[in-house]
């Protein structure tokens, strides 16, 4: 039998409308945000993200699904979604648009090849947001916002909100001497992969998942000790417009964030919820102001975060926050003989021609087996047409929650059921 490759999952009517529920308040809160949504390409040139993401990343030293097309290109199933909103910001000269920041938002399957535990796939679902074009610290703050926003709606209470700045180049260059300082004396303790960070981007060790526990790492020299004048007042102005926004948050000066690009703010959200597995990150992101120089644009500051659906749906069922399906069936249509059948047909077509969802059995079933499934189905009316019924021109209607039952003529099925679907809308 052929099953689904590691670390993907198909999503089965039973999942799909909880992701559907989500989806909608992530649009609904992009939408009274203003940002508005960008769609690329599932995959890129494979320097895309070498450049953008930057290659001493886990992302592009382990996780990329890369290939060579018929055309002998290096392609690379996207991993994540800020290359290449950054990549259309620059290809189609967004950064001449009179309004700046452009406020940009994606959702979509990412791919990374990693180890498969809960929480983690190789295929997965982000949604993420990208304000680019300014370096106003206002615009920080309504990331984060936004981002907070969308768990809050969801229903999800315990969160946490960690903060930490990167400050500019000149407080990172002075940063790093001191990591530098502090971790060589005892790097052969560290693994391999900090090793070489120690030469490459020592800050980075900061957020090795395999040393996390060596005592160096409680010590090491903190980033917001380094912050030079203009990025320690850049930080000060982010924390007062969180206050303003009356947004809680954790000052946690080890964060670094696994991309490379990021300086000044960088942000990850939590989840508190005390059946949460090992991965408590619902979702990540920071300040890049040298990305889209980086990918051929001018210099244009931009921030962003992103957040899987997965994680999110984890999170709920950990604080038991259920979603409702909206998507139950309004009408069952209940046909019983063959003429009777025909007439199902129709009505059934002139109910979904009103908007109002509806379905009938197709398997010519007992009246006692098509009300169980009618049932099943969470169907919120019934209605049942036999031979009596039919030679009368009438139908019978059944409310499921009432158990209210009412003889209503034929021809009027239609509004009656409209009548009583716009008071069910107003309860
Ligand atoms: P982690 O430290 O958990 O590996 P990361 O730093 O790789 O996270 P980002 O690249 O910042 O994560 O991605 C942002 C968000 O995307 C994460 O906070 C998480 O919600 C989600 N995410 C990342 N990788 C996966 C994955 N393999 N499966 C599901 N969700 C993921
Ligand atoms: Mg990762």
């Amino acid at each position: 039998m052929i099953k689904v490759p590691r670390g993907t999952q198909d999503i089965l009517p039973e999942q799909s409308f909880k992701w559907q529920t989500v989806e909608s308040i992530i649009r609904d809160t992009c939408n009274v945000y203003q940002y508005k949504e960008i769609r690329t390409p599932i995959f890129e040139h494979t320097e895309l993200f070498t450049r953008g993401v930057g290659d001493t990343t886990d992302i592009v030293q382990k996780e990329m699904y890369t290939f060579q097309d018929r055309g002998e290109r290096s392609l690379t199933l996207r991993p994540e979604g800020t290359a290449s909103t950054v990549r259309a910001y620059v290809e189609h000269k967004l950064f001449g648009l009179p309004d700046q920041p452009v406020k940009l938002y994606y959702m979509g399957p990412m791919f990374r090849y990693e180890r498969q535990q809960a929480g983690r796939y190789r295929q997965f679902v982000q949604f993420g947001i990208e304000a680019i074009g300014s370096a106003d610290s206002a615009v920080d703050a309504e990331v984060i916002a936004l981002a907070m926003d969308v768990y809050k709606k969801a229903g999800l209470k315990n969160l946490k909100l960690v903060l930490n700045s990167l400050g500019d180049t000149e407080s990172r260059t002075a940063h790093k001497e001191a990591l530098v300082a502090h971790f060589s004396p005892r790097i052969d303790e560290f693994c391999g992969d900090c090793q070489k960070r120690l030469e490459k981007n020592p800050l980075r060790i900061l957020d090795c998942k395999k040393d996390r526990d060596h005592e160096l790492m409680g010590t090491a020299p903190k980033l917001t000790d380094y912050l030079n004048e203009e990025s320690a007042s850049y930080f000060e102005r982010v924390k007062a417009y969180l206050d303003a926004l009356d947004i809680p948050y954790e000052l946690d000066p080890n964060l670094v964030r696994g991309l490379d690009y990021y300086n000044h703010t960088a942000f990850e959200i939590m989840s508190t919820a005390s059946g949460f597995g090992a991965i408590t990150t619902l979702a990540g992101g920071g300040r890049y102001n040298g990305l889209v120089e980086d990918l051929g644009g001018p210099s244009s500051p931009g921030i962003g975060f992103a957040m899987s659906i997965e994680r999110l749906l984890l999170a709920l069922e950990a604080e038991g926050v259920t979603l409702e399906d909206s998507s139950a069936s309004d009408a069952y249509v209940i046909a019983l003989g063959d003429s009777p059948k025909l007439e199902a047909m129709r009505i059934v077509k002139n109910l979904r021609d009103e908007g109002i969802s509806a379905e009938m059995d197709y398997a010519d079933r007992k009246l006692k087996a098509q009300m169980k499934s009618a049932d099943r189905k969470k169907a919120k009316f019934v209605l049942i047409l036999g031979e009596d019924e039919l030679s009368n021109q009438t139908i019978q209607i059944k409310e499921m929650a009432t158990g209210e039952q009412k003889l209503v003529g034929l021809s009027e099925t239609v509004s009656y059921m409209q009548q009583k679907m716009n008071k069910e809308e107003s309860r």
